[in-house]
């Protein structure tokens, strides 16, 4: 017996029964399972929908499209819907269609539309998410399944509206990625889970082949999924099974008695999300040390992969602004004709504007005594960022700053980068303008000092285009970068396990290490 399919490329194949046979059989499962999945988003579109860009065209879909997938081409067969007056069709952008009756109804391009979505909602003419148009009819001829010859006459005649560059799914993720300040409130598909697994380009792949790896241990691998799934013990979890008499975090009060310090009336509840941040006053230390876990191995893989003229100045140590304006390495980049006289005060004479109109801090607003320029000097000069990097040669300086955010919502990039930016802006502008003040040996440009942010969730989401802009920046080679991102990635998940043992560790009393080691097998 030899089966025939498609592959998730797109690409025919045929065989007997084998590996291959196996695998399409699975992904086709997966597949439909998929679809059916993302079908549910249409009504809940309705009511997120927004008027704006592409999304205007998935906001004309109403429920009910879903559900009288096909009425509607059999009302325009009917020759009812389409035909209009010509002088009125003119006006409209009227097209003229040929019916298999023979009749020309005029349609409307709004109307052609229409069409076109009754068609992708069908079920009967195949997967329809992944695949655009003009492939999902290719598809359906492929297969020998009749497309309706009104649809074959649309396109011919809107060939705007045969051809979009995008699938359904790349609408979604259009839609979901557009409007951070306003995220739905429910599960776009069916669930959370499936929500974040389907985010396109956030290197879920790892994650796929990290839970499949039977050389990881069994316990790490369950772990992982009770997070994925949001089943994962913490205090929340526990109260909605009833299990818990308080969803309020449990670490956060010890804490406050270990500090003999008063438990506050409301405690924060205790989320996966709360666990994974300094917030949770019983994990900040581990937290930190999880942060340091992530971002040390990057910075040495970059370092690594870089081009050797791209130096890394805080590859063993962060260092303060202060101590980084006179650190050898970075004055020999430089490359100044002259002494330096006084860096740190001519710095601050061209930062001082800026930095002084910042927004305070907590703290500062509890003060009561005005604040001097000193105390906003030394805040300027304490700042350390993550990592710092400099190019003598083509004059370029990165201040590196690295997060590692709860990752459940797809904005965790944006929620974070404004703030981050933020702090170091002082010092980015006032940096760029006083190096470009002296006089340097003789090659020519200037200087640019620029904040470079990465963002690893702490279920190992990367943003595959934004890393990749990062690396290039860092004069990483393009043909290295998926598999540092990929090492990241995995690291991010081996730190979520160390992260999560010892969670389990403080909340069921027993002895607390901190090891950094991180889970065996994940990264190797
Ligand atoms: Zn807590």
């Amino acid at each position: 017996m030899v089966y025939s399919w498609t592959d998730k490329h797109g690409k025919q194949r045929c065989g007997t029964w084998s590996r291959g046979v196996r695998q399409a059989f699975k992904w086709g499962a997966a597949h439909a399972y998929l679809q059916k999945s993302l079908g549910r988003v249409l009504p809940k579109w309705k009511s997120t929908s927004t008027e704006n860009g592409s999304v205007q065209l998935t906001s004309a879909i109403r429920s009910k499209h879903a559900e009288h997938t096909l009425q509607c081409l059999e009302k325009l067969r009917n020759n009812r819907l389409g035909v209009m007056e010509s002088s009125q069709n003119c006006r409209r952008g009227a097209r003229q269609i040929r019916l298999e009756d023979g009749s020309q109804p005029f349609v409307t391009i709004q109307t052609a539309t229409k069409e076109l979505l009754a068609f992708d909602l069908s079920p009967k003419f195949g997967p329809f998410m992944s695949r655009t148009r003009q492939e999902r009819i290719a598809r359906a001829l492929n297969f020998d399944i009749q497309v309706p010859h009104l649809i074959t006459e649309i396109v011919r005649v809107f060939p705007e509206l045969a051809t979009p560059n995008e699938s359904w799914l790349d609408l979604i993720d259009a839609r979901h990625h557009n409007s951070p300040e306003n995220p739905p409130a429910r599960a776009i598909t069916s669930t959370f889970t499936l929500d974040f697994l389907l985010r396109p380009k956030e290197s879920r792949a790892v994650l796929g082949s990290v839970i499949r790896d039977k050389n990881i241990r069994h316990q790490t691998r369950r772990r992982l999924i009770q997070v994925i799934t949001g089943t994962f013990p913490t205090g929340k979890w526990l109260h909605k099974i009833g299990k818990h008499p308080t969803a309020a975090c449990e670490l956060c009060r010890k804490a406050y008695i270990a500090q003999h310090r008063p438990v506050p009336e409301f405690l924060p509840i205790q989320s996966m999300a709360h666990i994974q941040s300094a917030e949770c006053l019983g994990m900040t230390d581990m937290v930190t040390k999880a942060h340091h876990m992530c971002w040390e191995e990057l910075q040495q893989d970059l370092m690594k992969n870089s081009q050797a003229r791209m130096k890394f100045i805080t590859i063993h140590q962060e260092m303060s602004f202060k101590t980084l304006i006179s650190h050898e390495d970075f004055i020999r980049e430089l490359k100044l004709e002259t002494e330096l006289h006084d860096p740190l005060e001519e710095i601050w004479n061209v930062a001082r504007d800026q930095e002084m109109s910042r927004e305070l801090t907590e703290e500062e607003k509890t003060l009561t005594q005005p604040l001097s320029e000193q105390h906003f000097e030394d805040r300027f000069w304490r700042r350390r960022p993550d990592g710092i990097a400099i190019n003598g040669k083509d004059k370029a300086v990165f201040v590196l700053e690295f997060t590692r955010p709860d990752d459940s919502r797809d904005d965790f990039i944006t929620r974070t980068e404004e703030r981050k930016n933020e702090r170091y802006r002082s010092f980015v502008n006032a940096l760029t303008s006083w190096l470009n003040c002296r006089p340097t040996s003789e090659e020519e440009g200037a200087w640019k000092v620029e904040q470079i942010n990465f963002t690893t969730g702490v279920r190992g989401s990367i943003d595959e285009v934004a890393f990749s802009k990062n690396l290039a920046k860092l004069l990483v080679p393009a043909i290295k970068v998926k598999a540092i991102r990929e090492r990241q990635a995995r690291r991010a998940l081996a730190t979520l396990d160390t992260v999560l043992k010892f969670y389990r560790a403080l909340t069921y009393g027993h002895a607390p290490s901190q090891s950094t080691v991180l889970a065996p097998g994940i990264v190797g």
